[in-house]
């Protein structure tokens, strides 16, 4: 064969590839194909002729001019992908240009595949003539409680490391956080099924409900009882660590700044009035939430200062975001009756605070 055609021959990679149908792989390796190529091309073939549910994609992909190695560099990016994102991922990078594979397919992995968990351990990076770093990673409650031995004096972290690494400080300290327990899971960690129940704590972090039978209830701090249909029923403190019961029990409700997709830990939280103060806004459960300080001050609440950004409120029990146009806050005084249909224009008087 001349070399014009064994390259021109490989520049077609799917007329190749189909070619696949009639030959078994033994028999491309008598042809003189190494045996890893001969498989990588019988493999090409099942993927781009062979039977699959997602034959739309397939059909769509076999256009592709991609020549033989170009078609086995996607099979690489695909095969970190389950069989449905693989195609999704081979239908695109068969009609990408060639050079712009490696980009598109990286970004494209990046974005589907969750990042790896870091493995626990302690590691430390030395800069030449610089600073160095030692860093823990562990659990996420593992972390909190180590924390919290630092936490325990007015001292930077910084220090509160030194002093505790020379021995002395922080030792035996309680975690001071909050556990929430729905009444249902615990019945299952009672009955040993705790490993795959994940508590949230009000200080962000999380633990399994066997972690949580492991450590003794009282060095946790407190813990919340939540019934799973009605909400806070009843606080049990297991320490000292005093708190309102308010605070507590929004914590419990919302373990996380209770605007959507922040992670903010509630213990580092400003408690909101859904209605505010100033507007009449009552003091109690039903109109208070936990909010950083960043969504506190973002939310859309005074008439005066419009944020554009939407606001938190309670319907029927329950609290949630309402989009910019979602339009003001309904008065307060018909909390007994389901909010009106809210279109784009607000009713006239809906703007009015509460007389009070
Ligand atoms: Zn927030």
């Amino acid at each position: 064969m001349q070399l014009g055609g064994y390259i021109q021959a490989l520049a077609h990679g799917l007329d190749i590839v189909e070619q696949c149908a009639d030959v078994t792989r033994a028999q491309l390796v008598q042809m003189g194909a190494q045996p890893d190529f001969a498989a990588k091309l019988m493999g090409l073939y099942e993927v781009y002729f062979g039977d699959t549910m997602f034959r739309s994609r397939q059909r769509k992909a076999r256009r592709t001019r991609h020549d033989v190695f170009t078609l086995l560099d996607i099979e690489r990016y695909c095969s970190k992908l389950k069989a449905r994102k693989a195609w999704e991922l081979r239908q695109l990078l068969a009609a990408t240009p060639r050079e712009k594979i490696p980009v598109v397919a990286k970004a494209k992995l990046k974005e589907w595949r969750p990042p790896r968990d870091p493995a626990p351990g302690v590691r430390v990076t030395r800069r030449e003539g610089r600073n160095h770093t030692l860093s823990i990673t562990d659990s996420s409650f593992n972390i909190s409680k180590l924390l919290a031995v630092l936490k325990t004096t007015d001292a930077d972290l910084l220090t509160a490391a030194h002093t505790v690494f020379r021995g002395g400080g922080g030792a035996g300290q309680k975690l001071q956080s909050n556990v929430i327990v729905r009444l249902d899971e615990l019945d299952r960690i009672v009955d040993g099924d705790g490993e795959e129940i994940e508590l949230q704590l009000t200080n962000g972090a999380t633990m399994t409900g066997a972690e949580f039978v492991r450590e003794k209830l009282a060095d946790v701090g407190l813990i919340t009882l939540v019934h799973p249909f009605l909400g806070p029923v009843n606080l049990y403190m297991a320490s000292r660590f005093a708190n309102s019961k308010q605070r507590l029990a929004l914590s419990a409700e919302h373990p996380t700044c209770a605007w959507p997709g922040c992670n903010a830990p509630a213990d580092d939280s400003q408690i909101h009035h859904l209605t505010r103060f100033q507007d009449g806004g009552l003091t109690n459960m039903a109109n208070l939430v936990p909010l950083c300080a960043y969504h506190n001050a973002v939310n859309d609440d005074n008439p005066e200062k419009p944020t554009g950004r939407g606001r938190m409120d309670r319907i029927e029990g329950r609290v949630h975001y309402l989009p910019p146009w979602a339009g003001p806050p309904i008065p307060i005084e018909s909390p007994a009756h389901p909010p009106p249909a809210r279109t784009g224009a607000p009713p006239p008087d809906a703007g009015e605070p509460p007389p009070g």
